[in-house]
């Protein structure tokens, strides 16, 4: 599939910028912060470049991690549609590099919380060594 394929697959009208930023976000190892994006297009505007990802996080191409209230952006399984993400793998920080990874082969059971009690997102995080960083 193209680029341009994928995003449509999503229904997302891939515009010049969103082409962009998609590659870009193809090509990373870890999750990236706004921050991180911006750095990249400098010469893009950010609002222009948070919408892009807003858009793409809407959509279920990209999921939110927010680990010590710092927000970074992975991209999301084939599954995640525009209704629902299916994102409920560990998410890994290294201490060595500081990326945060997908570890989509381990997902997090289903927690249930007491009636009357209404469960947004959950943040489990685990920490240490990525594979790279040990080898
Ligand atoms: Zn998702
Ligand atoms: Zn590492
Ligand atoms: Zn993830």
């Amino acid at each position: 599939m193209s680029i341009e394929q994928e995003l449509t697959a999503k229904k997302i009208n891939p515009t010049a910028m969103r082409i962009l930023v998609f590659k870009f976000l193809k090509k990373q190892k870890g999750a990236v912060s706004l921050a991180d994006i911006e750095a990249s297009f400098e010469q893009s505007d950010r609002v222009t470049i948070y919408r892009t990802v807003k858009t793409f996080e809407n959509k279920g191409l990209l999921h939110s991690i927010t680990t010590n209230n710092v927000t970074q952006y992975a991209l999301c399984a084939q599954e995640c549609d525009e209704e629902h993400h299916h994102d409920t793998h560990l998410h890994f920080v290294c201490r060595n590099c500081k990326k945060t990874i997908c570890l989509t082969q381990v997902s997090i059971p289903k927690i249930e919380v007491p009636i009357g009690f209404q469960l947004d997102d959950i943040d489990v995080v685990a920490k240490g060594v990525c594979k790279e960083c040990k080898s």
